[in-house]
């Protein structure tokens, strides 16, 4: 398995998932859609936001994970490369 050397600690860092979205925020348009989707004129805009709310719920990162230290590093997005 790919790992790395903790820069904090020396530790060894590990590739784990973690939400990339901010969890509350994602619950916030959940929470949004559901009660804009009760009235007729929100129920389009509310639809959207309880997708985005689930998207951004199910979306995930990989970072590096120190098992010593515990800190986290965001991984250097490939896609963001070329
Ligand atoms: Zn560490």
């Amino acid at each position: 398995m790919e790992s790395i050397q903790c820069h904090l600690c020396n530790g060894q860092m590990e590739i784990t998932q973690v939400l990339r979205y901010n969890k509350s925020v994602s619950i916030l348009f959940v929470v949004l859609g559901v009660l804009l989707s009760l009235s007729v004129a929100g129920i389009i805009l509310g639809i959207l936001f309880l997708i985005a709310g689930v998207v951004m719920c199910k979306t995930k990162k990989e970072v590096w994970y120190c098992n010593s230290c515990k800190s986290i590093i965001d991984r250097v997005d490939k896609v963001l490369q070329s």
